[in-house]
């Protein structure tokens, strides 16, 4: 029986196998976009490989404003069917994955001089939540000004005329790609984070495979495959540089920045998003210990592997939540730690970064290579569907096989076995029992790996007596988890994108290093320089999120 297992200890045998076998179907990229492809097909019955030339999410997958939504605000625009599609795709993803998508309720306050009135925020979520299908018992309520300011007492009084509440979803993004991937891998897709596509291998014209670093172990190798799809998200149009394939449209790379509060500098009841004075909208969002502000939307043509958060930014951000909740005067001091990621959109000639469409496309090479750009997180699954359609029917018309139609819808995702509310309260209170966490703690586990949370908690009795307290206990648990069954390789894997710990608990990220660091070095035995390189990698993680330029 193969170890179906997306196991860190599996890689060498994974390149093995990646250097030795022909695929139906090379995927480049590991964000949402890649994760949903390499789903969607192995469940369809080709055989795939999937690689990243980071870790899984490090793009923009782990960047985002983490919300499975189907974006209001494109409705103002216009986009209906983009806002039907992802707007449906919501209750899906939750059904399959309720420990990592949540409904919640999301407060749109109407303010004087705003740009929508009562009537026209009743109408638009009337129609948001018909386009998405949302059940009548969680369609929008509208609000007075007093059930408003009830709800968030810390919005600015004096402009506040009502308020619509309507259902979002959040999520993290980062956690849903890692479970898209498991289950992509327990499906048999062969799966690696650190091996980057270096060059395309063509035979007579065509791409039948690609050229790929590992940069874990310092080795190149060849991997055959009959298709090979570009999901590289802001990275795509690089590669077709590469395949010669540059022609038609092009990517229009937008930067956007989310700034984190501890939750005691800015104790928001409820998620809210408001009006910005420049005619933009932003979310502020509580979660756990913090409330997260985002984002700005800016046009950005520097160095795509490392955007940084400036002065400027922070300070548009700020200046929005200060004014539009003024009791709380925030300062950049406040801020305890900060993401920016960059959009992949599709460039259309004369539109600024807010008016760009959401929509995915994909586009084609004489090569034979497949780009897929654009789309949205909560659009995954449609994307993937589309790009997997494509592959399948040039498959079948080259008589290399006959594959079955799209099930992903119907596919409970890993960590997803859990039914409803109920199960995952049940869940959180005998990981309390077991582990001795308070709520807030084993909501947060819980909400990581769902169903999954049994076997961390397998590996947390058997390091008894091994720890001090069972804080550390915990996460030494689920640093061994992540390594066998998430590809935690880099420190950085685990404290910035399995667990957002570099985000969400910022002060406590520093002080976790050394076991995270430990265990990893045991389990796959880093060399010196590993070692070294390894902690440069991370205290520039540390320093980057709070570091903010000119
Ligand atoms: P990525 O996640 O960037 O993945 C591409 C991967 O390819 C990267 O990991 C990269 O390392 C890898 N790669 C690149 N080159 C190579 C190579 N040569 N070899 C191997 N691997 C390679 N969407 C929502 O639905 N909800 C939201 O709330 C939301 N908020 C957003 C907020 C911001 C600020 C931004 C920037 C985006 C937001 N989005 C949201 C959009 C969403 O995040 C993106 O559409 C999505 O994450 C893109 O995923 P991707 O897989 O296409 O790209």
């Amino acid at each position: 029986m193969p170890d179906l297992k997306l196991s860190a200890l599996n890689r060498p045998d994974t390149l093995k196998k990646l250097g030795e076998e022909k695929f139906d179907l090379l995927i480049i990229g590991g964000g949402i976009t890649g994760a949903g492809i390499a789903l969607d097909a192995v469940t369809r019955g080709l055989k795939v490989a999937l690689i990243e030339k980071k870790d899984f999410a490090w793009g923009t997958s782990s960047r985002s404003t983490k919300l499975i939504h189907g974006g209001l605000r494109y409705l103002k625009q216009l986009e209906i069917n983009l806002v039907r599609e992802v707007g449906r795709e919501r209750a899906i993803i939750h059904r399959n994955a309720p420990h990592i998508v949540h409904p919640e309720n999301m407060l749109l306050p109407i303010i004087k001089q705003g740009s929508l009135g009562k009537r026209s925020t009743s109408l638009g979520l009337y129609v948001y939540d018909m386009l998405a299908g949302v059940q009548r018992k969680e369609r929008r309520v509208m609000l007075t000004r007093h059930e408003t300011l009830k709800r968030e007492p810390l919005l600015r009084e004096d402009i506040v005329l009502g308020g619509g509440l309507y259902k979002e979803y959040r999520t993290d993004d980062a956690r849903l790609t890692i479970e898209v991937l498991k289950t992509a891998r327990k499906f048999g897709a062969e799966i690696v984070n650190y091996t980057e596509a270096m060059d395309f291998i063509y035979d007579q014209g065509k791409a039948v495979g690609v050229t790929v670093r590992d940069h874990w172990d310092d080795r190149t190798l060849d991997i055959r495959a009959e298709k090979i799809v570009n999901a590289a998200g802001p990275w795509v149009d690089g590669l077709r540089k590469l395949d010669n394939s540059m022609n038609g449209k092009r990517l229009h790379l937008t930067k956007g920045v989310h700034i984190v509060l501890p939750y005691e500098k800015f104790p928001l009841k409820q998620a809210v998003y408001f009006d910005v004075e420049d005619g933009r909208m932003i979310f502020a969002i509580p979660r756990n210990k913090i409330t997260y502000v985002g984002t700005t939307d800016t046009n950005y043509k520097h160095n795509i592997d490392a955007p940084g958060v400036t002065a400027d930014d922070v300070e548009y951000l700020l200046k929005a939540v200060n004014h539009m909740f003024p009791k709380i005067d925030l300062k950049p001091d406040d801020v305890s730690s900060s993401w920016v990621g960059l959009r992949p959109l599709i460039h259309e000639e004369g539109k600024g970064p807010s008016e760009l469409s959401r929509k995915d496309e994909i586009f084609y090479s004489r090569s034979g290579v497949i780009t897929i750009a654009g789309g949205k997180l909560t659009g995954f699954r449609k994307m993937a569907e589309r790009t997997v359609d494509v592959v399948v029917e040039q498959l079948e018309k080259e008589k290399k096989g006959k594959f079955k139609p799209c099930k992903t819808d119907r596919i409970v995702l890993s960590g997803g076995k859990l039914k409803g509310n109920k199960e995952i309260n049940e869940l959180i209170q005998s990981t309390m029992e077991r582990t001795g966490l308070n709520e807030v703690e084993a909501r947060i586990l819980v909400e990581k790996y769902g169903s999954n949370t049994t076997k961390v908690l397998s590996r947390f009795d058997k390091l008894e007596g091994k720890y001090t307290n069972n804080e550390q206990r915990i996460l030494a648990a689920e640093v061994y988890y992540t390594i066998e069954e998430e590809m935690v390789v880099h420190p950085s894997d685990m404290l910035v994108r399995r667990s957002g710990k570099l985000y969400f608990e910022r002060e406590e990220v520093e002080g976790d290093t050394p076991i995270v660091m430990q265990i990893l070095s045991d389990t796959l035995g880093y060399t010196e320089s590993q070692q070294q390189e390894l902690a440069k990698e991370l205290d520039l993680d540390y320093t980057k999120v709070l570091a903010f330029t000119k």
